[in-house]
């Protein structure tokens, strides 16, 4: 399995900074709510359990789907997590991090969302969003955060 360690990460602004326990690695989301949402697809760490915000009241969040919500920075528009609301969970953006470190690029999903004009070197695991739903349903609760 891979090794949890804690990181910090801050806003542009440093309104809000956070603290949390991740593992060593990250994944891509591919899908268009992540797009429209940061530019291109979300470069995102899981986190392992609690996520600690300071600066709570400089958060903005916006329900991004039935299931989901967003949050980002009032003052710069930093964005800050995508969290499950049920069970919580938390997926911060790689770029947050204080230290990436090095985190390994893990998989990418919502590849069937994925537009013809990029992609990214290297072998990974590739799930489209059915296969992600999938698995989220089965219980598995590997990777719960993944969805749109
Ligand atoms: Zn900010
Ligand atoms: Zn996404």
């Amino acid at each position: 399995m891979a090794q949890v360690r804690s990181a910090t990460g801050r806003c542009l602004c440093g309104n809000v900074t956070v603290s949390l326990a991740l593992a060593d690695r990250f994944d891509v989301c591919h899908c268009s709510t992540c797009r429209r949402w940061g530019g291109g697809p979300m470069f995102a760490v899981e986190a392992d359990g609690e996520v600690r915000f300071d600066g709570a009241d400089h958060i903005e969040v916006f329900e991004s789907s039935d299931w989901a919500e967003r949050g980002f920075c009032r003052h710069c528009g930093t964005h800050l997590f995508y969290r499950l609301k049920e069970p919580v969970h938390y997926a911060l953006p790689v770029g947050l991090l204080d230290d990436p470190g090095a985190l390994r690029f893990d998989k990418e999903i919502f590849v069937d969302e994925q537009p013809d004009s990029y992609s990214f070197a290297g072998d990974r695991r590739r799930m489209t969003g059915e296969e992600v739903f999938e698995e989220f349903q089965a219980g598995t609760r590997d990777d719960p955060q993944e969805s749109t």
